[in-house]
C-alpha cells in the first residue's frame, strides 16, 4: 500500500538524518558561515526537475531560483522588474554580492506552463488568475519558437520549452547588472533543457543555433572547442 504523503515526508526526514546527514556534516560545517556558488540557475518548479541532481552539484555550488515555467519577468526601461521582483532580486544578489559569473536557465520536456501557453492561458482566468498573469512572461517565446531549429520529432510543447529558455535568458539580460557584465565579458549565459523521458540534459549551442544532447562525446567536443 502506498504510504500517506505525511508519512512519506517524515520517513524522508528520518532517512536524511540517518543516511545523509553524517556524510554531509563536514561540508556543511565549512559552509556554515558563507557561500561562494559558481552558478545562478533558474529552473522550473516541476517536481521532476531536480537542479542539484542534473548539475551534479553539492550544497554551496548553485544559487537556485525556481518558478513556474522557469519564467523571469524582464526589466522595464527604468531597470525594474515588470512583474515579480523575486527573480530580479536574485540576479542582483548573485552578481553584486556573490560575484557569480555564470547564469543558466533550465527548461524541460512536458512542461505544464508551456502546454498552458499553447492552449491559451486565458482559459485559466477563473481558476488561476495569478497563473494567467505570470504566464504572460512566456508569451514572447511562441514567436521565438517559430524562428528556431529543433531536433526532428520534437513536439510542439517541447519546442516551445526550448524557445522559452532562450527567451528567458533574454529577460535575464535585460537587467543592468547582467547587461553591464555582458558588455565587459564578465558573465556567461547558458541555456539548458532537460529531457525527462531520457533523463538527458541538453545545452544550447549558439553556433549551431540549437540544443544538443550532453552525451559524453558531446561534452568532450565542447570542452575541446
Ligand atoms: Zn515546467
Amino acid at each position: 500500500m502506498k504510504p500517506e504523503p505525511v508519512h512519506r515526508l517524515f520517513r524522508g526526514l528520518m532517512n536524511f538524518d540517518q543516511e545523509f546527514r553524517p556524510s554531509l556534516k563536514p561540508l556543511m560545517k565549512q559552509l556554515a558561515h558563507g557561500q561562494d556558488p559558481e552558478l545562478l540557475l533558474f529552473a522550473c518548479s516541476d517536481s521532476r526537475v531536480v537542479p542539484h541532481l542534473i548539475t551534479s552539484a553539492e550544497p554551496g555550488d548553485v544559487f537556485v531560483v525556481r518558478s513556474v515555467g522557469n519564467l523571469i519577468a524582464p526589466a522595464d526601461t527604468s531597470g525594474h522588474s515588470i512583474g515579480d521582483v523575486s527573480e530580479a532580486s536574485a540576479i542582483e544578489y548573485a552578481l553584486e554580492v556573490l560575484g557569480i559569473r555564470d547564469i543558466a536557465v533550465c527548461g524541460h520536456s512536458n512542461c505544464g506552463a508551456m502546454s498552458a501557453l499553447i492552449k491559451g492561458r486565458q482559459a485559466l482566468t477563473q481558476t488561476a488568475p495569478n497563473l494567467v498573469r505570470w504566464l504572460a512572461h512566456g508569451e514572447a517565446s511562441k514567436a521565438r519558437a517559430a524562428t528556431m531549429k529543433f531536433a526532428e520529432g520534437l513536439n510542439e510543447v517541447d519546442q516551445l520549452g526550448q524557445a522559452n529558455v532562450l527567451q528567458q535568458l533574454e529577460h535575464v539580460a535585460s537587467f543592468e547588472p547582467v547587461r553591464k557584465r555582458l558588455r565587459q565579458g564578465e558573465v556567461r549565459l547558458h541555456g539548458l533543457w532537460f529531457d525527462i523521458e531520457h533523463a538527458m540534459l541538453h545545452l544550447y549551442e549558439a553556433e549551431a543555433g540549437r540544443f544538443v544532447a550532453l552525451t559524453e562525446a558531446e561534452i568532450d567536443r565542447l570542452l575541446q572547442s
